[in-house]
């Protein structure tokens, strides 16, 4: 395993010693996240990474050429985690491994020129539209807001455009781009593509395959799982991107604890089996939601009635585990909320415990989020347990 410190801009190899490329080309995803990032195989050495703390490191030598020098620049317990994530979105390239999410965004929105151009779905992650929206304030950019399900208004703004960032499904909304379709279109006018996959994860799509340049996760939400750290990464398979990505990271500072590395990687090894779960809930709780007099409409693209149902089947492994409600109004979706015991009233996502939301309770959210929308998160609970919870808020509104 090499280091990448501030003046080593090279892109470091895999670590796993005891699989060769062809035999981890094998392995499917849900075992990748077990078997990606173990320690080499030694007698009696630990069957997983240990967490280094250390804020510098021993040198004798020139910094750079693989060396750690300090641990902003680099740290062992990154490594491990940074290694799965990038094998589970199909890529040699080892992702980077930042403090949050936004971490990763702020990253992967340097990309963007000085005075360039950002094509930005008008639904996204409302951090994420926040630094984009003060960027174009102050001039640092030229922020376009499209409609990411509507391909033809996407492909207009393109001309011209340095980057399109891409949520799908979005937050909290639940659109669903055409990936393939806008790949193709910012590649012919010369725009780099981000996908920020936290809600799909990586088994759900790996947008690298389909030709995006950058994948950005908060791995806060599903990557780590538990609702106990904040952590994101941005994976690509360029090394120039990713020697960019790299150096915002060690400059800009917003690296992650080793505890907290650690912890993701620890959540990560149960990634397919919470997904599996929480997917198979979310899908039956979306269909028995449909079905009730209280909910005005159900967002959820593995619905046959949902608008992006016909994209997801084609472009998903499974259809996600967040749901969007509209409720009457925001005094209905505020009594919902309250009314239920089991469901977590909290926002964020991907957690093992099942959470719900009025997304409107942020002033940050766009004005086009319906008040009464609440944004469920479904964890691994029983599902009827979740749906008693949830049938006795809803019929008390009747
Ligand atoms: C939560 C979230 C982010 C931001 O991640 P943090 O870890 O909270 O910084 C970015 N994108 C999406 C889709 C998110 O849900």
């Amino acid at each position: 395993m090499t280091g990448a410190s501030q003046t080593d801009s090279s892109t470091p190899e895999f670590s796993f010693p005891h699989l060769d490329a062809e035999a981890l080309s094998a392995l499917s995803p849900e075992t990748l996240a077990v078997a990606a990032g173990r320690p080499e195989r030694d007698h009696d050495s630990p069957v997983n990474p240990s967490v280094v703390f250390s804020s510098t490191f021993v040198g004798l030598g020139a910094v750079g050429e693989g060396a750690r020098g300090y641990a902003r620049y680099s740290n062992p317990t990154w490594e491990p985690f940074e290694e799965a994530v990038a094998r589970l979105e199909g890529t040699d390239v080892p992702a980077l491994l930042f403090s949050s999410g936004m971490g990763a965004v702020a990253a992967a929105l340097s990309l963007v020129p000085v005075g360039g151009v950002l094509v930005a779905p008008a639904h996204s992650y409302s951090g994420t539209l926040g630094l984009a929206q003060s960027k174009g304030e102050r001039g640092e950019l030229e922020l376009r807001s499209v409609d990411i399900a509507d391909t033809d208004a996407v492909i207009a703004a393109l001309d011209g455009a340095d980057l399109l960032w891409v949520e799908s499904p979005t937050n909290p909304m639940m659109e669903v781009a055409d990936l393939p379709a806008l790949v193709a279109a910012a590649r012919a006018a010369g725009a780099l593509v981000v996908v920020d996959n936290t809600f799909s994860t990586p088994l759900g799509q790996r947008p690298l395959a389909v030709g995006a340049d950058v994948v950005v996760h908060s791995a806060t939400k599903y990557l780590a799982g538990h609702s106990d750290v904040l952590l994101g990464l941005a994976v690509t398979d360029d090394d120039e991107l990713r020697a960019l990505l790299l150096a915002h990271r060690t400059l800009h500072g917003a690296i992650a604890g080793p505890m907290e590395a650690w912890l993701g990687l620890r959540g990560l090894r149960t990634l397919a089996l919470r997904v599996e779960r929480s997917q198979a809930t979310a899908g039956e709780l979306a269909r028995r939601l449909e079905g009730h007099p209280a909910v005005r409409r159900t967002r959820y693209p593995g619905l046959v009635s949902d608008p992006g149902h016909a994209r997801a089947a084609a472009q998903f492994d499974g259809f996600g585990s967040i749901i969007s409600l509209e409720l009457d109004d925001a005094a209905a979706a505020d009594a919902f909320v309250a009314s239920l015991a089991l469901w977590l009233p909290a926002t964020s996502l991907g957690g093992v415990e099942s959470t719900i939301e009025r997304r409107r309770r942020h002033t940050a959210e766009p004005l086009t989020v319906p008040e009464g929308l609440v944004r469920l998160s479904v964890g691994i609970e029983n599902v009827e347990d979740l749906w008693a919870d949830l049938a006795q808020g809803l019929d008390a509104l009747l």
